[in-house]
């Protein structure tokens, strides 16, 4: 599933950086997540890192954007094979 910011986002942009897929950028707003580009971390890490420094948990699953795991690691593959991800996890280093 790809993930979404509430609107109670306070713009703290902890969570940007910490992205592996650079889906997180500032909106006009609010931050938001590219439903492109978000795998919920799927093939990099245990956990969805954004959720994961989120102070206010305004991250959630976007009903709209609901993928299986399966699908999610395709979509993984398929954005490092487009070379619009790098492989940076800690996971894929052994
Ligand atoms: Fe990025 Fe992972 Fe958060 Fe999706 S779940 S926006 S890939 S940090
Ligand atoms: Fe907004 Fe949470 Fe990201 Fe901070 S960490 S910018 S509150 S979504």
């Amino acid at each position: 599933m790809a993930l979404i910011i509430t609107d109670e986002c306070i713009n703290c942009d902890v969570c940007e950086p910490e992205c592996p897929n650079g889906a997180i950028s500032q909106g006009d707003e609010i931050y938001v997540i590219d439903p492109e580009l978000c795998t919920e971390c799927v093939g990099q890490y245990e956990t969805s890192q954004c959720v994961e420094v989120c102070p206010v948990d305004c991250i959630i699953v976007d009903p709209d954007h609901t993928e299986s795991e399966e699908e999610l690691q395709g979509k993984y593959e398929k954005l490092v094979g487009d070379g619009r991800v790098s492989p940076v996890s800690p996971e894929a280093d052994g």
